[in-house]
């Protein structure tokens, strides 16, 4: 089994998005880390960042108020299909797709992608598809991203991809209503877990500090709680959301993690 680290761009934002205890006004530069986990069974690309068009045309792809909120940072190369290129793969290689949550920068380029096998929370996509047209106030899921005629698989709770339990999805709601952290296993014997957003950055864990903006600050701190449980009890590597000193030490593609 091998692992990849993709990068699936980079946005400017202000680091109080991240922090519900800072004050606004300093902005930073944050990676958006996607996953590609090759395996016997299959390719399982977990997140597929934010699409290649927002690159070119900001303002076009995420609309006026997303592109101010958000800069975006990326090279040319700094998206899923270009990422898979730099492996000497193309999108149908990809066997399966785990978003870890509906937001723009986590399934930007789920598109590309119409022959994987989707595997989504059905909490998550239950909420995506009410809030994108009941417009839930605290959940923006991005239907442009979305919503295409894909092969989405609703999974509840823990899922194990191919039953060998080295490649797992584990619930870890509340930065969204069904948000999902992956598990990987690999021979080696090390454990590796890409936590997405239940948890931004190292320093979220080490502090126990939420973002301001989140689904439900419970469920999140209960997620934050395990996650943290399997970094410090369990000796897993965690790979944080938006890390952007863990991203930069880093190996990533065409490197592999491990
Ligand atoms: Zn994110």
């Amino acid at each position: 089994m091998k692992v990849y680290a993709l990068s699936g761009g980079y946005l400017e934002l202000d680091s109080a998005i991240f922090f519900a205890d800072r004050a606004p006004g300093t902005r930073v530069t944050a990676p958006i880390g996607c996953a590609l986990v090759i395996h016997p069974r299959g390719r399982l690309l977990f997140d597929t960042g934010v699409h290649c068009a927002a690159i070119a045309d900001p303002v076009a792809r995420l609309g006026e108020a997303r592109a101010k909120r958000f800069g975006v940072r990326s090279g040319p190369d700094d998206h899923v299909v270009a990422q898979l290129a730099l492996l000497g793969l193309a999108p149908d290689d990809v066997s399966h797709v785990a978003n870890s949550h509906l937001h723009f920068d986590h399934c930007g380029g789920n598109e590309f992608f119409p022959r994987a096998r989707f595997l989504v929370q059905r909490r998550e996509l239950d909420a995506a598809r009410d809030a994108a047209t009941l417009a839930l106030g605290r959940y923006t899921p991005s239907a442009r991203d979305f919503d295409h005629p894909l092969d989405y698989h609703a999974i509840d709770g823990e899922h194990d991809v191919f039953g060998d339990g080295a490649v797992v999805l584990m619930p870890t709601f509340g930065h969204t209503p069904g948000h999902q952290s992956l598990r990987v296993r690999p021979a080696t014997g090390d454990e590796i877990v890409f936590t997405a957003d239940a948890c931004y950055t190292q320093e979220t864990m080490d502090r126990d500090v939420l973002p301001g903006v989140l689904w439900d600050a419970g469920e999140m701190r209960d997620s934050l709680a395990a996650l943290r449980r399997l970094r410090d009890g369990h000796g897993a590597r965690m790979i944080y959301g938006h890390d952007a000193g863990q991203w930069r030490a880093m190996r990533r593609a065409p490197e592999a993690l491990v």
